[in-house]
């Protein structure tokens, strides 16, 4: 192992032991209460019997991974380089797993709407890079692009619908700078998610506060630009690195632009706990990196099939909280934001 690679394995190492231990602080997200009131229900599926939910063994206080990818290109799966042919497994094996991708709204919003029995997964796209989304030269896109390939593997498969967050770098914009503008608004127009990764994709720990404004303001102007009234309500900090007055992450403003998240993804290294958990924190939410490292993509698929830690497992409901009696008086209420709790 190469001293830079060990460094980054323990960098992950210190990410995963540093998580579990901020996340068992029971911290509140000021913004959530107030946010009971204007998230509606949603029109109510079929509701599910105690058999059937049983059957199912749903669980709603389980993780939900949030997975986190930056090129899909070459012929080898090394560093932040997943290949196209590995992210079709990938892809393949959520579905085979029973996964269902959802956005990052519905889980923010507690109103996660995966089928019964089906467990949620997030998936990311960080940098804009060009693999991420290209247009052949006939104006299609490309289908060894992840928007490609991610569109034709819900054509295949309805039942895992093409849901993603990009979180963009504006000026780069996924490398056909004649496209930028097409690109950005075609993501918006297929129903992605654009997500804040700054202008500069610099340390935010080494900037004044005043140059962290900068950053997570010029990333919504630029991306306004592009297209105009588009939601930002999430960033992803570059490198996992957030600024020293973290305060500055849920909302500023700078140059007559304002910004506001909702949420702040980390880089690694383990799966985020469900909305309702007492360990849950959006302005620390973790994320499985989809590469071949110690704690990456295949380490918490295997773990989370063999059932360590739960994953989430949906009652078909985004109305109502589900979990088994034995797990009720886990459940932190405030969180459900106007759901229902049900017990079986
Ligand atoms: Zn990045």
């Amino acid at each position: 192992m190469k001293v830079n690679q060990f460094r980054f394995y323990i960098a992950l190492v210190g990410v995963t032991v540093s998580l579990w231990g901020s996340l068992g602080c029971k911290r509140e997200a000021p913004q959530e209460a107030s946010l009971a009131t204007a998230i509606p229900l949603t029109p109510i599926r079929k509701i599910a019997s105690d058999e059937s939910l049983s059957a199912a063994k749903v669980d709603e206080l389980g993780v939900v991974p949030i997975l986190e990818y930056h090129d899909i290109s070459g012929s080898k799966s090394k560093g932040m380089v997943r290949t196209v042919s590995d992210f079709k497994k990938d892809l393949n094996r959520l579905y085979a797993e029973g996964y269902y991708p959802i956005t990052m709204k519905e889980f923010l919003n507690n109103r996660i709407a995966a089928p019964l029995g089906k467990s949620p997964v997030i998936l990311t796209f960080d940098d804009a890079r060009g693999s991420q989304f290209q247009y052949a030269a006939d104006g299609s896109i490309s289908p060894d692009c992840a928007v490609g390939i991610l569109t034709d593997f819900a054509k295949v498969h309805p039942d895992f619908p093409a849901k993603a967050v990009f979180y963009v770098l504006p000026l780069s914009g996924f490398t056909q700078p004649s496209e930028r503008q097409k690109k950005f608004a075609d993501l918006v127009k297929m129903g992605f998610e654009i997500g804040n990764h700054t202008v500069k994709h610099k340390a935010l720990s080494h900037m004044t506060d005043e140059e962290v404004k900068k950053e997570l303001a010029g990333c919504v102007r630029l991306t306004r630009e592009l297209v105009p009234g588009v939601e930002m309500e999430t960033v992803a900090l570059p490198m996992g690195i957030g600024p020293k007055n973290r305060a500055l992450l849920a909302s500023g403003e700078a140059e007559g632009v304002k910004y506001a998240n909702r949420a702040v993804l980390l880089v690694g290294a383990n799966p985020a706990p469900s909305p309702v958990s007492p360990k849950y924190n959006p302005m620390k939410l973790p994320r499985v990196m989809a590469v071949d490292i110690p704690f990456g993509i295949t380490y918490w698929m295997d773990s989370l099939k063999r059932g360590t830690p739960t994953r989430y497992i949906s009652d078909g409901d985004p109305n109502t909280i589900t979990v088994p009696k034995s797990r009720q008086s886990l459940v932190v209420t405030s969180r459900l934001i106007g759901a229902k709790l049900r017990t079986y």
